[in-house]
Order: structure tokens, then C-alpha cells, then sequence
């Protein structure tokens, strides 16, 4: 692709590597609402992605297709001219300011012209007062889910749903979000680690992705997503439907937890995801239970931890949250049910918190089933709750929104409240 015909369309992208940055450049309508009415927002990442970890095939590369540029040559240099900043660390805007970027780097701020050679290693955006800020990361994002309704998912060509995946990364790009951490869900034979490939290799034009691959799930569990009549569980015999299509990945007991958990790695899941709770969607497991035992939660520790990574949790209550940390879990999904004395222990034992806005507004998860509906008014009661005690203990707390099924909601990305 030429870059400059590139940067010269609506929505210029030009996404930098498997090692190295994003720059995107695009309105994002909050922050243009909250900051500016005419203000445009760039976004501007560096640096932060490790390759994945073991990419299955990874010799073999796509077969001669045009790419996107996935990476800088080392001397290729951009320059951003008048640009207002945003940091994170401060809610004012820099003055209108150059940025040079050479590389994966960004060489030089400077409110003062800074002067380039023109030649084809150097590109010049003049962003004529619009803002360059940090790309931003969703760390609960489901990259097969977010946008396509539960029943086409469950019904439509797998081909086709794998098109959709691809135009939503992109657009989940455009939208400024420069990472997703995937956190389970993919449909028919696991293509999250397929697009996560494309994207990386530049055949497609999406995020960085962090794959879990499948979540894994407990008989009975929030992953749990068999038919009745799938029941009993034949062991040793075929898999189900929802794990033939790699949604979800159903083990009992330490050893099929283990194999299950490693099934995930070798396929290039760069963290391994668990049900250790109820949940609001499957509305046959009391949002109360707690799922797994200390023992199978540390049977995906420690393979996760062999294989240099770690195990997040999907967990609403105290003991939930208490179980899985105690099995040497890094990382809490959701915990709005958390009462003080579990906050602090998070905050105590360094754990993460993958919090995310739940309310009943516009933006909530349309539920049919009353039990869902009842258990989701639940959490949303807890949401408020959660974060002040997240704020409170100073717990480690990454922003994500777990969408779901939903394109309308999913294009308020940057902005919905869940
Ligand atoms: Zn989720």
C-alpha cells in the first residue's frame, strides 16, 4: 500500500508493527464533545506490544498478498505539525506543538517549527490544531462478539462471521483503540489467533490483539453454553457444539483444566482466561456460585506461569475473587460484587482489576431472560460500589467494556458504560 495515498483518505491509518506503534488518526466523538466541537483527535501509540507468544505457523508466511505496513523501517520519520497534546497525565491540552517521530520513537516535542527533509522516508501530517494522544487500550474485549448479534453468531457461515471480525477490527482501530485484550469467545476453530496473524502481518488493518483463545469453563459454568440435551458429558467422546466452535472450552478437574489451559497457549493465547464465577448471560448458574475449586484454578496458574503468562478470572463476588487469587490468579474481570475487605486484598496482593462501567442506560446488554435481567440489575447496583473501592485501596484497575452482540453499542466504544 502507499502510504501517501493512504494518509491522504478520510480515515489515514498508518498501523506500525509487531514490536512497534500505531498511529491513527480520527475523530473521537467524546472527547470532541468534552474538549473541543471542532476537535479531532489523533491517536498516537508507541511501542508497547510484545510479539505474541507461541504462534502456531509462525514460518510460514500469507501467501504473496498486498500488506498493509505493519512496521517502520528504522530511519522512516513522521512528523505531526500542530498538534495539541493530550498525555493521560493531565487533562489540559499541550500547546499547538510538533512532534517528530523516527522510527518506533518519538524523537522530539517542540512547540517551535522542526524541519524535515521531504523525501519518501519522511512523512508530514499537518493536523492543523486537531489532538495526537495515546492510542487506546480495551483490556475486556471480545474481537468475534462485540458486534454481532448472539443468534447470527450461532447460526450464520463461519467464513462470513470471519468477515465481520476483520471489518470490526478495523473499525475497532478507527475508533482509536490501538489494543484489545481479547478475552475469550471465538467462534469455529478459534480464528481469534487467525486474525490477530493478519493484523500482524499486515493483511489486515486492525488493533494489536492479545488472544485467551477459548475461556475455559467448569460443567455447569458461565462457559457452559452445551444444550441440555448435550448432557451427560461422555468422557472421552466428541466434543460439544459450543467447543467444536471454540467458544468456550469445558474442563473438570486439575488435569483437563491443565490440558485445556495448554490447548489455549499452543495455540498463541497470550494469557489464559477462566470461569471462576456466575454470570449474568447464563442464566442457569446462580450469579453466586463460586466455579472451580482452588485446585483447578491453579492448574491453569501453573501452566500459564511454565509458559511465561498468566490466568485472568471471571469473577463477581468476594468469594469468587478470594478462591481464584488464593490459586495464584493475576488478574480480576469484572468483581462488582466485591465487599471492602476483598478490595484490599487485591490491593494487598498486587492483583489486577479489569473493571468495567456496567449501568442500566442506553448502552446496557439487551437481556431477555429474566433471570439474566435480574442478575445483570445486580451488578449494575454493585458497579458504583466497585470503582469507589477501586479508587479507594489504589487497586492496579485496567478500563475495559465488554461488548457484546451489539454493532450500535460497539460503535460507542470509546464512550459506552459497558
Ligand atoms: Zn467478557
Amino acid at each position: 500500500m502507499n502510504l501517501k495515498s493512504s494518509w491522504t483518505q478520510i480515515r489515514p491509518v498508518l498501523a506500525v508493527g509487531a514490536v512497534g506503534a500505531v498511529f491513527a488518526l480520527r475523530i473521537v466523538r467524546k472527547l470532541k464533545r468534552l474538549l473541543s466541537p471542532s476537535l479531532v483527535l489523533a491517536a498516537l501509540s508507541i511501542g508497547l506490544c510484545q510479539a505474541s507468544l507461541g504462534q502456531g505457523d509462525a514460518d510460514l508466511e500469507a501467501p504473496g498478498l498486498p500488506t498493509f505496513p505493519t512496521t517502520l523501517a528504522g530511519g522512516a520519520v513522521t512528523l505531526f505539525q500542530n498538534v495539541r497534546i493530550f498525555d493521560g497525565a493531565s487533562a489540559a491540552l499541550s500547546a499547538p506543538s510538533n512532534v517528530l517521530v523516527r522510527g518506533n520513537t518519538i524523537e522530539r516535542i517542540s512547540v517551535n517549527p522542526i524541519t524535515v527533509e521531504t523525501n519518501a522516508n519522511v512523512h508530514v501530517i499537518a493536523a492543523n490544531g486537531r489532538v495526537l494522544m495515546p492510542g487506546l487500550i480495551d483490556a475486556h474485549w471480545h474481537a468475534f462478539m462485540a458486534a454481532t448479534p448472539q443468534m447470527l453468531l450461532m447460526t450464520a457461515d463461519p467464513s462470513y462471521l470471519q468477515l465481520l471480525a476483520a471489518r470490526q477490527a478495523e473499525a475497532t482501530l478507527m475508533r482509536g483503540f490501538t489494543t484489545v485484550r481479547d478475552l475469550g469467545g471465538p467462534v469455529f476453530g478459534q480464528p481469534v489467533f487467525g486474525l490477530k496473524r493478519a493484523i500482524d502481518e499486515g493483511v489486515m488493518i486492525g488493533p494489536r490483539i492479545y488472544p485467551s483463545g477459548a475461556f475455559i469453563s467448569q460443567t455447569s459454568g458461565h462457559g457452559d453454553f452445551r444444550f441440555s440435551f448435550e448432557l451427560p458429558r461422555t468422557p472421552g467422546g466428541p466434543l460439544s457444539h459450543s467447543e467444536v466452535e471454540g467458544v468456550a472450552a469445558i474442563a473438570d478437574s486439575p488435569d483437563e483444566v491443565r490440558l485445556r489451559a495448554r490447548e489455549q497457549l499452543r495455540q498463541g493465547a497470550s494469557q489464559i482466561k477462566l470461569m471462576a464465577g456466575g454470570g449474568v448471560a447464563s442464566p442457569y448458574n446462580p450469579i453466586e456460585s463460586t466455579q472451580y475449586t482452588e485446585a483447578e484454578i491453579r492448574a491453569a496458574v501453573e501452566a500459564a506461569d511454565n509458559w511465561g503468562t498468566y490466568v485472568t478470572v471471571h469473577a463477581y463476588t468476594p468469594r469468587a475473587i478470594r478462591q481464584a487469587v488464593a490459586a495464584g490468579v493475576k488478574c480480576i474481570e469484572h468483581g462488582h460484587l466485591i465487599d471492602e475487605p476483598t478490595a484490599k486484598l487485591l490491593a494487598d496482593k498486587g492483583i489486577w482489576w479489569s473493571l468495567q462501567p456496567f449501568l442500566d442506560d442506553e448502552d446496557a446488554l439487551p437481556l431477555v431472560n429474566p433471570v439474566s435481567r435480574q442478575k445483570a440489575l445486580q451488578v449494575f447496583a454493585g458497579t458504583d460500589n466497585a470503582y469507589k473501592l477501586a479508587k479507594k485501596y489504589h487497586i492496579k484497575t485496567a478500563f475495559g467494556t465488554d461488548l457484546l452482540f451489539d454493532a450500535k453499542v460497539t460503535s460507542r466504544q470509546g464512550s459506552a458504560t459497558r
